[in-house]
């Protein structure tokens, strides 16, 4: 069953640096009208990163919105124009030091679309050279390295809150290693 929601009003509330706000005025199949606040998103990445000993990457930042630090695989917004694949690289290498040529796409998914048209894409990052991170000025980052079973045990205590990141493990542990 598909049942569109055709816009008869849309209003642009907000327009900032990472999100755009608006909210439309919906017609729903019955002649109702309803609204809806959409943030407006234009994608992100996130990495599964594997080093050389077997370890995975993770990073550690203050995250406003929930007050709190949060463990989380490095991740970054996509750029205007950017390909998501590039864009896994760059951030990558800003929030770790890491590099590598060995890099697949493993699932991609909306992170909230309740309200959000925002794409996540998940890709494996393996065959890492260490170099020198440098992120973005205003980003605090303590990189963290840890084996697969390590998070697991984070995640199963409740302690990893991140869904990217929680996603993400998940499907390298039963599915990416599962074919391997
Ligand atoms: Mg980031």
């Amino acid at each position: 069953m598909t049942i569109n929601e055709k816009t008869v009003k849309s209003e642009r509330i907000y327009e900032g640096k990472v999100i755009n706000l608006r909210v439309d005025m919906v017609e729903l199949p019955d002649r109702k009208y309803s609204k809806r606040e959409i943030v407006e998103h234009g994608g992100a990445v996130g990495v599964v990163a594997v080093t050389p000993d077997g370890k995975l990457l993770f990073v550690k930042q203050f995250r406003k919105a929930v007050e709190g630090d949060l463990l989380e695989i490095p991740a970054g917004k996509i750029e205007k124009d950017e390909d998501p694949k590039d864009c896994a690289l760059r951030e990558l290498e800003e929030e770790t030091g890491y590099t590598t040529s060995k890099i697949t796409k493993m699932l991609d998914f909306y992170t909230s679309p309740g309200f959000s048209n925002e794409v996540i894409h998940i890709y494996l990052a393996e065959e890492l050279e260490q170099g020198e991170a440098c992120p973005d000025e205003d980003e605090y980052i303590e990189v963290i390295s840890l084996t697969l079973e390590e998070m697991l045990e984070l995640i199963k205590k409740g302690e990893v809150k991140d869904s990217k990141t929680i996603v993400a493990i998940l499907y390298y542990q039963n599915v990416l290693l599962q074919e391997r």
